[in-house]
């Protein structure tokens, strides 16, 4: 079965010449088209353009000639990234017919490894929601169960992954957009560093939060993925210059110190927390110690985010005016009319919501009050998290208060905004984190564990969560769709 390998298992089979990269991508192709149907994680599938790179890395192998580290591995992208040509909708009504007019960096770097690109996925309207309900466009089901959303705002990527339409897939994550759905949905999510992966060739949501990372079946192809997109990038200014990291698989555990900040789970209900605790006793039985930290500051993580991600979308939305991209109202008839009726047609409920209170936030009367004010606290978040990692080496918490949610079952906006709790404070201070499958509920429904390391600690990060995965001792589970052929 093709489509249960893992990307690097994929890889090997095409470099041994068991599978062809053809064979491979018509695999996952015919998948998508029979089972699609079903979960609605993708908005374009690349069908031909998939074909003619599997068919010219085929021929290569054939001439001996030199292959990517990527070579033959199908990867789905976030329909917020941009690809030279294609549709960029950002599953908005106001982008549908938008082609992008150049390549994101990590787009070029994939293709400089020879990876195929398969799709585009569904996700919340510019990335604003916990649950892909926002896509103006389709909506996205939980592999696990139809029922359930798969998360969001990444919830196309995620749904992509878990159903095996592809080994691997591209999110954003600007309050847990990669974390979460991939907790709902039973893989690996990464989120880097900021700064780590270029934004650039990203539609921008909140810039000092957004990072791009992957959706995996497993810690060895995040450690892959990683390796390829953490490089340095001259077009976006926030990039790290650093070099990319070599990632270490296969580590220990043995006395390493990980934080858990106990008080601040105290909320949380208890079958997640049940499953929480046997992640953590996997943990010590690695070697790990397991120390109590202080992070209530977090208790404000929330009221912090939704200022400044929506003061930051505010100004980054700004630039769908009714004239440089996409939708232009047809009944406008002035000037202004171009703007507010281009805004109105164009736009959706919750990106509506968010542009009203980033501007309120921002204007002169109440920046002081909110904007200022939210600036000094995620300040303290950071200093905060600066002083909890001279104690210990990394933090494990949940990724989200539960597993996957029905449809309709978070209508309140506040509501949908408490999943974000454990997520959101980890973008607030720049730091990497993965979530990786710690169990399932009686429902069977998947539940990631999450690991947060200090800035900068990549490596660190993947590599405990490769040595959390590895101690299960098994192979990913999966859901019914993705064990028919
Ligand atoms: N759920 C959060 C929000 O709606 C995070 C979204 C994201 O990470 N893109 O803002």
């Amino acid at each position: 079965m093709i489509h249960t390998l893992s990307a690097h298992q994929l890889h090997q089979k095409f470099l041994g010449g068991e599978l062809s990269a053809k064979d491979i991508v018509q695999a996952f192709l015919k998948r998508i088209d029979t089972y699609d149907n079903q979960i609605g994680a993708f908005l374009t599938v690349f069908h031909e353009k998939a074909l003619t790179k599997a068919e010219e890395l085929d021929r290569k192998l054939k001439n001996g000639e030199k292959l990517g580290k990527l070579a033959a591995i199908p990867i789905a992208i976030k329909d917020n990234i941009h690809i030279k040509g294609e549709f960029t909708t950002c599953a908005s009504k106001f982008l549908t017919n938008y082609r992008a007019p150049f390549d994101a960096t990590v787009i070029h770097l994939l293709e400089a490894e020879d990876a195929i690109l398969i799709g585009k996925t569904n996700h919340d309207e510019f990335a604003m929601g916990s649950s892909t309900e926002n896509s103006a466009l389709q909506k996205t089901y939980n592999p696990w169960n139809l029922k359930c959303t798969p998360g969001g705002s990444s919830g196309g990527s995620a749904a992509a992954v878990a159903a095996r339409f592809c080994p691997v897939a591209l999110g954003s994550d600007t309050g847990g957009s990669i974390r979460q759905p991939s907790s709902f949905c039973g893989i690996v999510g990464y989120k880097p560093t900021y700064g780590r992966v270029s934004r650039f060739g990203l539609v921008a949501f909140g810039s000092s939060l957004d990072q791009i990372g992957p959706f995996t079946h497993d810690t060895q192809d995040t450690a892959l993925i990683m390796e390829v997109l953490g490089q340095h990038c001259d077009r976006d200014s926030t990039s790290l210059p650093l070099p990319s990291d070599k990632i270490e698989l296969n580590a220990s555990l043995q006395g390493t110190k990980i934080g858990v900040p106990w008080q601040f789970l105290e909320k949380l209900s208890e079958e997640p927390k049940a499953l929480f605790n046997s992640g953590i006793e996997r943990l010590k039985e690695l070697g790990a110690q397991i120390i109590d930290i202080d992070l209530s500051i977090l208790e404000y993580a929330n009221a912090t985010y939704y200022i400044i991600a929506t003061a930051e979308a505010s100004t980054n939305l700004a630039r769908f005016d009714g004239i440089r991209y996409g939708q232009r109202s047809q009944k406008a008839k002035t000037l202004d009319e171009v703007y507010d009726l281009s805004k109105e047609e164009g736009f959706g409920t919750e990106v509506k919501r968010r542009i009203l209170l980033g501007t309120y936030v921002l204007s002169a009367g109440y920046q002081n009050a909110y904007y200022k004010k939210a600036q000094r606290v995620r300040r303290l978040m950071v200093e905060r998290f600066t002083e909890v990692f001279q104690e210990c080496d990394l933090v494990a918490t949940p990724v989200s208060p539960g597993a996957a949610f029905e449809f309709g079952a978070k209508k309140d906006p506040l509501q949908m905004y408490l999943e974000d709790i454990y997520t959101i404070p980890i973008n607030l201070a720049g730091l990497p984190a993965i979530s990786v499958p710690n169990g399932f509920t009686k429902e069977k429904l998947p539940i990631g564990l999450q690991l947060i390391g200090p800035q900068k600690c990549d490596a660190r990060v993947i590599a405990a969560a490769d040595a959390f995965a590895k101690a299960s001792g098994q192979s990913p589970q999966l859901p019914e769709i993705a064990t028919q052929e």
